[in-house]
């Protein structure tokens, strides 16, 4: 039996269905290991020590390759002279000033632990701030696992959703009409950067849908807040639409933070300071000074080697690499997101039966991507790790090939 069978079984007693979240494998197909135990750069190894290229990157936090040293080193030097104490320590302020400095919308900043801590936090803030209720989130948008926003709606109430009101991505006039729905009940209009949903191909915001949006909230008096958990620090690090010109009044960002240390924070416009400040929101390690100082050095690399453009190349690479060898393996597939946060299907797939069975060859050519969840390039992500992942794709075609046979 390999170590994660026996893990899986011994899981299966004391852990309710041996795992639970979207991190459980049996959701990722039949070969996908459950249990991890190293990693290293673009690197990481399962519990039964086959060596993969990592290109989900922990399914995100991972920004500037795993154990980064100098991300370590800081996280390590905080956690010698202590980590979770009376307060926060000066690190706190240090990365609320270093965040402020960054991103132009941000005037202020909280810190959490959880990408779902600082989605609840920022509707919280918007709620606080208008004395309204309602807020408008797009119809199969991921904002975290709360009983509001769950996909999941085992041990969800009713009321618990009551307060959310749906519209189509891209769609403007399904947003003025999940608004007029709302009576003008809106305290919040909550967008991720782009449409990232699961078991789909990605979707660009659309320039006019991210202006109609920021309009909107406008005019209604509503806060426009953006999920950037997961996009975030990897498209731009001011913000992920501040290329297009749209500035949130408030912003959701985790994962990608502090290379893999938890921490989430919440940033917003001065116009909202006076909301937040009236919030009731703390946790028993929010204030823990170690991913603070994780955060802090992650942000400084990202910002000095201009982490995006690293990444941009990285995934630039890839998307080229595997057009080519789709093409010559006789494979119709659509390549969506931004090259830092990929996706790739295949054609008429609408079971993705066929993506998850070049999944599970790409792991087993060790190459660790997905197949209904957008995959993450990192930092450390050089020509050489991208050759070494092509080289497991191209296999994986060909073992696909062999399977069902060219489109
Ligand atoms: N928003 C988005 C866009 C996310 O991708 C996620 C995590 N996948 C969350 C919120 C929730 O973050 P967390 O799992 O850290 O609570």
């Amino acid at each position: 039996m390999s170590v994660d069978a026996s893990l899986r079984a011994r899981a299966a007693k004391v852990i309710p269905g041996g795992m639970y979240g979207h991190l459980n494998a049996v959701l990722h197909g039949d070969r996908y290991p459950q249990f991890f135990v190293r990693a290293e750069g673009a690197r990481q190894w399962d519990a039964d020590g086959r060596e993969y290229v990592d290109l989900m990157c922990s399914w995100g936090p991972m920004i500037v390759g795993h154990r980064e040293p100098r991300v370590e080193a800081a996280a390590a030097a905080q956690q010698a002279s202590g980590d979770c104490l009376n307060g926060p320590g000066p690190v706190m302020v240090e990365l609320a000033e270093l965040l402020v400095d960054l991103i132009p919308s941000a005037d202020w900043a909280m810190f959490s632990k959880n990408g779902t801590d600082a989605t609840t936090q920022a509707l919280m803030v918007a709620r606080a701030a208008t004395g309204r209720t309602k807020v408008l989130v797009a119809h199969g948008a991921y904002h975290g696992a709360d009983p509001w926003c769950t996909p999941g709606l085992s041990g969800v109430t009713p009321n618990q959703r009551a307060d959310t009101i749906e519209f189509t991505y891209n769609d403007l006039a399904s947003a003025e009409a999940a608004a007029a729905e709302a009576d003008g009940d809106v305290a919040a209009i909550l967008v991720t950067p782009f449409k990232h949903d699961s078991f789909e191909d990605q979707e660009p915001a659309d320039a006019a849908f991210a202006r109609g949006v920021r309009a909107l909230a406008d005019r209604l008096g509503a806060a426009l807040v953006i999920d950037d958990v997961r996009a975030g620090w990897r498209l731009d690090l001011r913000g992920s639409w501040e290329p297009l010109g749209v500035r949130p009044d408030l912003t959701a960002w985790s994962k990608a933070m502090a290379n893999g240390f938890p921490i989430a924070a919440l940033t917003g416009a001065d116009a909202l300071r006076g909301a937040a400040q009236t919030l009731y929101s703390t946790g028993s390690f929010w204030f823990s000074a170690t991913a603070m100082a994780a955060a802090k050095a992650t942000i400084e690399i990202l910002r000095e080697s201009d982490g995006p453009a690293l990444m941009h190349r990285a995934g630039t690479r890839l998307r080229e690499g595997l057009a080519a060898q789709a093409a010559a393996h006789g494979f119709v597939v659509r390549q969506t997101g931004p090259v830092q946060v990929p996706w790739l299907s295949f054609e008429g797939d609408d079971t993705l039966e066929k993506g998850i069975h070049w999944a599970g060859a790409c792991l087993e050519e060790g190459v660790y991507l997905h197949p209904w969840h957008n995959w993450f390039l990192s930092a450390a992500h050089t020509d050489e790790e991208i050759d070494r992942a092509l080289q497991g794709t191209d296999a994986a075609f060909a073992k696909l090939r062999a399977a069902y046979g060219a489109d």
